[in-house]
C-alpha cells in the first residue's frame, strides 16, 4: 500500500504498526487505540486465529482484559465457563492418590475458546477504529530513531508508521530484524490440545501431574472441556498422552474429541531487551513462560497496557532520546512473577520426589497452596511465600 490521494495516511502512515494479530497484537492495538493513536495489524493468517492453549483465563487475565475494554460480562455472554481454582492431582510411587486445591481469593477465572477470545479482542478493537490487513506477511522493517518514520514491507504494502510493535509470536522476524534475538531460555517443552464433549465435573482448572510431564483440564463450556498436555517430549497421540495419566484417562473413556488435536512449543524464554529505536516487542516475541503457569495470555494483556501507556507518551513527545525506555522496565517487572511460578513449577516437574513430597504437604496444610496461588494471581507479594517460594516447603520437608 503506497500511499495515493485515494488512501488516506492513517492506512500508510499510522502511529503504530502491529506485525501479528494474535492475543499479544490485538490487545496492543486495543491498548493504543484507547490512546487516540491511529494503528495498523498485519497478520499471515485470517481469523479467528486458533492455537494450541490450555484456554484458561485467571483472575488477573480477566482484569487485565477489563483494562482493555473487553469486561468480565462480556466474556461471560461469549461461551465460557468459571471456574474457582486449582487443583493439583498426582499418584505416588505406592499409587497413592495426592491431591490438593485452592480458590481465588477474589473473583473467578474463565476457560473460553481461543478463537472466540480473538474475536471479542478483533471487535473491541475494530470498534476503536484499528486497521486490519489480513493475510499479510511481514517481510522487512527499516526501524528509525526519534521523529522519522520506520519502513514496513509486506506481500501487500510499504507502510510508515511512526513506531513498531513486533507480536508475531516465538519466531519472531521482527525480533531478528531489530537485533533483539540475546536471550535466556530456561525450559523448552511441547504442548499438545485437544477439545472434548464432556461437561466439566469440576468446578477448578485441575493439573495432573505425572513423570512424563502435565495435564490440565480447564471448563470451556457447559458441555466442553479443554484439556492441554505438556511434557520434553513430544506426545505421538491423545491416546499415548493419555496413557501417562491414567486418572484423567478414566474420566475421558467415553468422551469424544471435538476437533483435531494442535500441538506448539511452550518456552520459558527471557530476552535481555525489548525495545530497539521505535521497535518495541510484545507477547511471545518479547519471550515467554511455560504453559503450565497459565500465564501467558495475562502477561501478554498487562505488556499491552503498558505499552500503551508509553507509546502514548513517546508520540506526544517525540524528541525523547529513548522514547520507549519506560516499556522496557515495566517489561522486566511483569515478567518477574510469571518467571518465579515457572521455575516452581518446572522444579516440580523435574524432580519426582520434589513433587510427590510438595503435594504431600499441601494436602495436609492447604492454606499453604492458597497462599501460593494468591501469589501466582498478584493478590499477595513474593516475598511472603519465602525466598524459595513453594519450593522452600518442599526441600525443608525433604531434610526435615
Ligand atoms: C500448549 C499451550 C497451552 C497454553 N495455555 C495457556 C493458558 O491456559 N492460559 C494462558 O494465559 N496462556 C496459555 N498459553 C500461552 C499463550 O497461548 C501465549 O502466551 C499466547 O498465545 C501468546 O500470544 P502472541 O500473540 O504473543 O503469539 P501468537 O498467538 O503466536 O500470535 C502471533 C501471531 O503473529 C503472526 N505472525 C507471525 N509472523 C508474522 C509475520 N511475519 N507477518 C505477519 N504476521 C505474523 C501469526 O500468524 C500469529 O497470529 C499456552 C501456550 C501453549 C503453547
Amino acid at each position: 500500500m503506497q500511499a495515493t490521494p485515494h488512501e488516506p495516511a492513517h492506512l500508510t502512515h499510522p502511529d503504530v504498526f502491529i506485525a501479528g494479530g494474535g492475543p499479544a497484537g490485538l490487545a496492543a492495538a486495543i491498548a493504543a487505540a484507547q490512546h487516540g493513536l491511529s494503528v495498523h495489524v498485519a497478520d499471515g493468517m485470517v481469523p479467528p486465529i486458533d492455537k494450541a492453549c490450555g484456554e484458561g483465563l485467571m483472575p488477573d487475565t480477566l482484569e487485565a482484559l477489563t483494562h482493555l475494554g473487553i469486561n468480565s460480562q462480556a466474556v461471560a455472554q461469549a461461551e465460557s465457563h468459571p471456574f474457582r481454582g486449582i487443583r493439583f492431582i498426582t499418584t505416588d510411587r505406592s499409587g497413592q492418590r495426592l491431591t490438593t486445591q485452592a480458590e481465588f481469593p477474589l473473583g473467578e477465572g474463565r476457560g473460553m475458546r481461543r478463537t472466540l477470545l480473538h474475536q471479542l479482542l478483533i471487535d473491541r478493537a475494530t470498534a476503536l477504529g484499528v486497521q486490519f490487513s489480513w493475510q499479510t506477511v511481514v517481510q522487512g522493517i527499516e526501524a528509525a530513531q526519534g521523529s522519522a518514520r520506520s519502513t514496513v514491507r509486506t506481500n501487500r504494502h510499504t507502510l510508515h508508521p511512526r513506531t513498531i510493535v513486533g507480536a508475531d509470536g516465538h519466531q519472531s522476524r521482527i525480533r531478528a530484524w531489530a537485533h533483539l534475538d540475546r536471550a535466556t531460555i530456561s525450559a523448552r517443552r511441547i504442548g499438545l490440545r485437544q477439545h472434548f464433549a464432556l461437561a466439566p465435573w469440576s468446578p477448578y482448572v485441575e493439573v495432573y501431574w505425572s513423570n512424563h510431564g502435565q495435564a490440565y483440564v480447564t471448563p470451556i463450556g457447559p458441555n466442553e472441556i479443554c484439556v492441554a498436555f505438556i511434557a520434553h517430549r513430544k506426545h505421538t497421540s491423545i491416546t499415548e498422552a493419555l496413557a501417562h495419566f491414567p486418572e484423567l484417562h478414566h474420566r475421558l473413556a467415553y468422551a469424544l474429541p471435538t476437533n483435531t488435536p494442535r500441538g506448539s512449543i511452550t518456552l520459558s524464554r527471557k530476552l535481555h531487551r525489548v525495545t530497539r529505536h521505535n521497535v518495541a516487542l510484545i507477547g511471545d516475541a518479547s519471550g515467554s513462560v511455560d504453559a503450565v503457569t497459565g500465564e501467558g495470555l495475562g502477561l501478554c494483556f498487562r505488556q499491552a497496557i503498558a505499552l500503551g501507556n508509553t507509546l502514548a507518551q513517546a508520540i506526544q513527545s517525540p524528541a525523547t532520546p529513548n522514547p520507549l525506555s519506560s516499556y522496557q522496565q515495566a517489561h522486566i517487572d511483569l515478567q518477574k512473577l510469571p518467571h518465579f511460578m515457572a521455575r516452581t513449577m518446572l522444579l516440580l516437574d523435574s524432580s519426582p520426589h520434589l513433587r510427590n513430597r510438595t503435594l504431600t504437604v499441601l494436602q495436609r496444610r492447604p492454606h499453604l497452596f492458597q497462599h501460593m496461588l494468591r501469589v501466582h494471581v498478584g493478590q499477595a507479594p513474593i516475598r511472603l511465600f519465602g525466598s524459595n517460594g513453594l519450593l522452600a516447603t518442599g526441600a525443608h520437608l525433604l531434610v526435615g
